[in-house]
């Protein structure tokens, strides 16, 4: 049995960068050592910004750097059933709630006099609740636009509260003293206070990143999970969804950032940066390896 299945998981919102090729092939490497699986999903959840010629451009980059993945390729647009269905389940437990507020005024309500402005978990500072607190009007559902929520609290509580949610944990991989395997717990507090009342499914989408990314790494049997450190916060939210959806926990890998001269981390929009403009300015894979620190 394969007990080691890897996944890269791009958006198809823009072109692929450095940044990108070091996930992709830390990854792919990791995968190939263990004689494992390689599995390429397209996390085109946000069809507002997704576009073919994107995919068609991830395709040609990896298979540049040498990376084979099996097919048929998963797309998050073809998983809309899976995450209404999770959307349903956590509803009829009455874990999350529909929200209506604007962008505008969250922000308004964080910038009030009381808000001690915390910085907040990866997306940004926790949810202020005006919304949490308002009776169900079914008939408000179907006249405007609404977003659902995770209520936090209610979340920690139904999994037995915050000391058995602390007992929840991760492995992290190359983090301990030697660069062995670390366990990492979750933290309530944090959960509770600074990522707080998270998106589960957004006004203009389906589904949200953090209940997509727990669904389709389950259904995709993945075992190892590569990715920046800049998502290491949302993990402990990931965790948290895996504890409430029965789902199982992979071994995380964050890996440090790729930035560019200026130590700023590489976009998606900076088009010279891309590892097609690389290749036209007569690079190698094997350039792109040396660059990034990785071995043949
Ligand atoms: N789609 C995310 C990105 O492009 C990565 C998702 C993940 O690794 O969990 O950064």
């Amino acid at each position: 049995m394969v007990n080691h299945v890897e996944r890269f998981a791009p958006g198809p919102t823009g072109l692929l960068h450095l940044g990108h090729a070091f996930s992709a092939l830390t990854a792919y490497d990791a995968a190939r050592k263990a004689g494992g699986r390689f599995l390429l999903r397209m996390e085109d959840i946000d069809t507002t910004r997704a576009r073919a010629e994107y995919e068609d451009a991830i395709f040609r980059d990896l298979a540049w750097l040498g990376i084979e993945w099996e097919t048929p390729v998963l797309r998050q647009s073809d998983r809309f059933d899976a995450y209404r269905a999770a959307i349903d389940d956590l509803d009829r437990r009455g874990l999350i709630y529909p929200c209506f507020c604007s962008r505008k005024e969250i922000n308004a309500a964080l910038s009030a006099p009381h808000d001690t402005g915390a910085e907040g978990g990866p997306d940004g500072p926790a949810y202020p609740g005006a919304c949490r607190l308002m009776p169900r009007d079914p008939s408000k559902l179907s006249h405007r636009p609404y977003a659902m929520r995770l209520d936090m609290g209610k979340a920690i509580a139904s999994l037995g509260g915050a000391g058995i949610v602390k007992k929840l944990s991760f492995k992290e991989t190359g983090k301990g003293p030697r660069g062995e395997t670390k366990k990492i717990n979750l933290d309530p507090g944090y959960l509770i206070e600074l990522c707080g009342d998270i998106v589960i499914s957004r006004k203009e989408n389906p589904s949200s990143y953090h209940l997509s990314v727990v669904l389709d790494d389950a259904f995709q049997q993945i075992t190892h999970v590569t990715r920046g450190q800049d998502l290491f916060s949302a993990t402990s939210i990931h965790r948290l969804l895996q504890a409430l959806l029965g789902r199982p926990t992979p071994v995380y890998r964050h890996h440090r950032l790729i930035t560019d001269e200026d130590g700023k981390r590489l976009a998606k929009r900076d088009d010279a940066r891309s590892l097609e403009a690389l290749r036209e300015q007569g690079a190698t894979p094997q350039d792109v390896r040396k660059i990034l620190g990785l071995g043949a």
